[in-house]
Parts: structure tokens; C-alpha cells; sequence
């Protein structure tokens, strides 16, 4: 069989694969070259920004299926019993840049992208349940903290403790971090949680708020501390390569998929605040519900192309799933499609990974890259038969707020504060063992160099709250007099 001939990028035959034009064998190159020059210029624009966060990451293709009935909660089509939808999953650590190793200790991004028939839904979840804080307007503070100093551009536990230790609401996403779920096996071998609350509305247009949970099939599985360091120097792409294989040798993960449902109006007099993103719904309040399965079946083709350039929006919502009070939630709605449209641009959706599966009769066009073949009329509402909303489909996606516009915290519900809910982990959810490695993990990372003797008191006096248990093993490791 020949092979076929290499081309530009505009399909002309290629004249060399290796060969610049020059005046005779040792002569000067010439401008003229436009093989040589569409070469070297397209090799200087081969990389979009990295993301901010969650710069270092790998993900796959596969399909959820539901295999109970819960349109009693939602309507959205792809929770229909039965239904089988494509997804994209993609899976990330948060503060490291793009060759960052995959073992280190840092919460680890669960991105799906489902593709529905009423367009994309995207849950951009993490492996914890829980987040460092409840008010966006920390978020880059928070970024800020866990990444790299002005002056020399070293990563610094001492203003990673200095954050933590400000914004004790930190203290059950922290506490979450120390354990060894803070450094998972694979990414195969953790949970996945939608962590934020959700509106759900059924064909009666009746709501609920929920909660996501994507259980991990393979069981879980972590590193210790030494383990995952070591595996730093040894595999910095480890859980992108066992990804990879497994899928390649058809083992394919899969996660069950559920969800916890609290009636709409048990919200406002629940014990906790169930739109605050540093706490969870304890299981007893309300169970897990099972919903289906989740698989992952494909690797990309084109990492770049489908990985790197996949955008993912808490914003894609479909008919029958809606946002909810939770601030962080708000915060990011904004904030990821903003963060698209700067690193990929303004026409991100029109990328093949991005696209939804099914028509897309938007008003919006043109703008940079533009290849979506839009069609007149381009203007609503119009006398020309184009396309109109269906707003009957959202009927239900409504809530009533009423209240002065301010800068404050949220109102506390009855059992509101931020050491509860990491003190119930340490006291009832974790083994002896666990407790014992937590400890000798918040012991290593508060040990670095840089961490002051009055930080480490504060470190102390952070896990005294959680429990003096767990204060004094950390006053302990650190030589701190408690
Ligand atoms: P439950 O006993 O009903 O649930 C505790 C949950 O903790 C388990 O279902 C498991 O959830 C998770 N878990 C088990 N081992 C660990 C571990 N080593 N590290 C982290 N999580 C673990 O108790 P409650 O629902 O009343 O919650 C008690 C505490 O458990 C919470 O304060 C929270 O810290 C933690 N937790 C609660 C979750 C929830 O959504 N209610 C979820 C995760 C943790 P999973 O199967 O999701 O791993």
C-alpha cells in the first residue's frame, strides 16, 4: 500500500518533510518559504493557557445509564430510567501546573460533561464532597495561597497554613485532604462528588435540592504519603497512564451513581445550612438514593483536541436541573465560561468536544473562529420562521428570594459551625489507622522549612478545634508545647 503524501495545513502537497528553501545548498532561507514559515509559526501558537487550576489532568469518554426510576425528582431526560447518555469524565489535581506529578496531595477535579438531548450537562465536581470555602469572592485568594510566591516562585506551606488557619472554615475540607483520600491511588479508585446542592424539578414543575455522589466500583484506594512521594519522582504521569491502560486493556471503571433528595421546603429549617459548600448532608438526614451507572469505555484520540481544550461549565444545565443559593455555586457560574472564553475563546462550543449532540439554534454568532453555519434570521423575535424558546420546558426552575442587598455571611442555621462535621469524621468515620496517618500527614506537610514556629501553633490550635485528640498528635510532631 503507498503512503499518502504529507500536506500543509491548508492540504497542499508537501514539498519536504525536511528540507527548507534556501539560495543553493549553503545559502541563506527564504521568506518565501511558506512550508518553513507555517511550520515554525503554527509550533509558537501550540498551546492555549493553561487552566489556572487544575492545570494537570486526563480523562476519557464512556456513558451513564440509569437504572432507577427517579422522574418522581427530576425530569431531565438523561435521568430517565433506561436512558443512556454519552459523557466525557475529566480528572485533575487543583494547585500543580500542567507537568506537575499526579500523586500530590491536593483535591482531585471530576469533571463530567454529559451529552444530553437538551444539550450539555456539565457537573464539575471534585473527589470531596466539601470545599475549603463558602464565598467565591475567596476563591482567588484561596488559589493564590496553595500556588506560588510573588518574589521567588516557590510554593509555600507556611502561606498555605496562613490561609487555612484565617478561614476555619477550611477545616473539613482540610481535614479531607490530610487523610489519605488526599492522595488517591488512581483516579480509578476514588469517589466523585457533585459537592455543590442542586435544584431538581419534576414534570409537575415540583423541586427538590440534591446532592451528587459517584461511587467508585474498583473500591477505594489511596497512597501513603511516602508512597505518593515517591511515586512523584517515579511516574510524575502515573494516574494519567493507569487511566489510559486500563481503558486500552478494556477494564473499564465504573461509578455508582447516586444522589441524596431533600424536600424543596425542608431548606430553610434543616439544622445545617444545606447550600453551604463546607458541609455535607449527613447520610442519616438523607440516604443515598442509587440512580445508575456510570462507565468510562474510550480514550481520546486527540488529547488536545479533546482533553485540553474541553470546557466544562456549571452552567450547562438542562431542563430539570437548576442552581441553588450556594454561593460558590453563583460564583462559578460566572466564572468558567469567563475562564473559557479568555483561554479558548469566544467559540469554545463550537470545538467537537464541546458541541453539544444536538442542534444548537442559537442567536448568538460569528466573533473569532466562528465556523457554525448560523442561519438568517439572526435576531429574536422575528416574522421570519426562525427558531423560539421553549420556556415551558424550565417551568419549575424558580425560587423565591426576597431580602436587603448586603456583604454578609450566610444567617447560621441550628448546628452550623465549621469543626462539627470534620470532628464527626475524626471521631466516627475514621479507623484508628487513618487517624494515626492523618496526623503524621498534617505533622509532614506543616514540618516544610518555611512554616514558622507561630504558624505551627496556629496549625495547633486549628486541629485542637476539630479535636484535642488531634491537636495534641499534631503538637506532638511539631515540638509545639500545647
Ligand atoms: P455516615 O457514617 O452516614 O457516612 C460517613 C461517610 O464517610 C461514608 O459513607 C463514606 O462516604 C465516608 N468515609 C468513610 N471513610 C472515610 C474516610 N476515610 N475519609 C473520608 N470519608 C470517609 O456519616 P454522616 O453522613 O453522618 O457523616 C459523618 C462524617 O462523614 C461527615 O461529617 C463527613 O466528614 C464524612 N462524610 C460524609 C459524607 C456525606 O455525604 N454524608 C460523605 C463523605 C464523608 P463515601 O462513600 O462518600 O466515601
Amino acid at each position: 500500500m503507498s503512503v499518502p503524501y504529507s500536506t500543509d495545513d491548508a492540504g497542499h502537497p508537501a514539498p519536504s518533510d525536511g528540507l527548507s528553501q534556501s539560495v543553493g545548498p549553503n545559502g541563506p532561507l527564504l521568506l518565501q518559504d511558506h512550508f518553513l514559515i507555517q511550520k515554525m509559526a503554527h509550533f509558537n501558537r501550540e498551546r492555549v493557557p493553561e487552566r489556572v487550576v487544575h492545570a494537570k489532568g486526563g480523562g476519557a469518554f464512556g456513558e451513564l445509564e440509569i437504572t432507577e426510576d427517579v422522574s418522581r425528582y427530576t425530569k431531565a431526560d438523561l435521568f430517565q430510567k433506561g436512558k443512556k447518555t454519552p459523557l466525557l469524565l475529566r480528572f485533575s489535581t487543583v494547585a500543580g501546573e500542567l507537568g506537575s506529578a499526579d500523586s500530590a496531595r491536593d483535591p482531585r477535579g471530576f469533571a463530567i460533561k454529559f451529552y444530553t438531548e437538551h444539550g450539555n450537562y456539565d457537573l464539575v465536581g471534585n473527589n470531596t464532597p466539601i470545599f475549603f470555602i463558602r464565598d467565591p469572592s475567596k476563591f482567588s485568594d484561596f488559589i493564590h495561597s496553595q500556588k506560588r510566591r510573588a518574589d521567588n516562585q516557590l510554593r509555600d506551606h507556611n502561606m498555605q497554613w496562613d490561609f487555612w488557619t484565617l478561614n476555619p472554615e477550611s477545616a473539613h475540607q482540610v481535614s479531607f485532604l490530610m487523610t489519605d483520600r488526599g492522595t488517591p491511588k488512581t483516579w480509578r479508585h476514588m469517589n466523585g462528588y457533585g459537592s455543590h446542592t442542586f435544584l431538581w424539578y419534576n414534570a409537575d414543575g415540583e423541586k427538590f435540592w440534591v446532592k451528587y455522589h459517584f461511587k467508585t466500583d474498583q473500591g477505594i484506594e489511596n497512597l501513603s504519603a511516602d508512597a505518593a512521594k515517591a511515586l512523584e519522582a517515579d511516574d510524575p504521569d502515573a494516574h494519567r497512564r493507569d487511566l489510559w491502560e486500563s481503558i486500552e486493556q478494556g477494564e473499564h471503571p465504573s461509578w455508582t451513581v447516586k444522589v441524596q433528595v431533600m424536600p424543596f421546603d425542608d431548606a430553610v429549617n434543616y439544622r445545617i445550612n444545606p447550600f453551604d459548600l463546607t458541609k455535607v448532608w449527613p447520610h442519616g438526614d438523607y440516604p443515598e438514593i442509587t440512580v445508575g451507572k456510570m462507565t468510562l469505555n474510550r480514550n481520546p484520540q486527540n488529547y488536545f483536541a479533546e482533553i485540553e481544550q474541553a470546557a466544562f461549565e456549571p452552567s450547562n444545565l438542562v431542563p430539570g436541573i437548576g442552581g441553588s443559593p450556594d454561593k460558590m455555586l453563583q460564583g462559578r457560574l460566572f466564572s468558567y465560561p469567563d475562564t473559557h472564553r479568555y483561554r479558548i475563546g469566544p467559540n469554545y462550543l463550537q470545538l467537537p468536544v464541546n458541541q453539544p449532540k444536538v442542534a444548537t439554534r442559537s442567536y448568538n454568532f460569528d466573533g473569532p473562529m466562528a465556523y457554525a453555519n448560523n442561519q438568517d434570521p439572526v435576531y429574536a423575535p422575528n416574522t421570519a420562521g426562525g427558531a423560539v424558546s421553549a420556556n415551558e420546558l424550565y417551568e419549575g426552575d424558580s425560587y423565591h428570594v426576597s431580602g436587603e442587598i448586603t456583604r454578609s455571611a450566610y444567617e447560621l442555621h441550628k448546628e452550623d459551625d465549621d469543626f462539627s462535621q470534620p470532628r464527626a469524621l475524626w471521631e466516627q468515620i475514621l479507623t484508628e489507622s487513618e487517624r494515626a496517618s492523618m496526623v503524621s500527614n498534617i505533622v509532614g506537610h506543616a514540618s516544610a522549612p518555611s512554616v514558622t514556629d507561630d504558624m505551627k501553633k496556629r496549625v495547633v490550635e486549628y486541629w485542637t478545634n476539630v479535636h484535642p485528640d488531634l491537636g495534641a498528635g499534631v503538637a506532638k510532631g511539631l515540638g509545639v508545647q500545647s
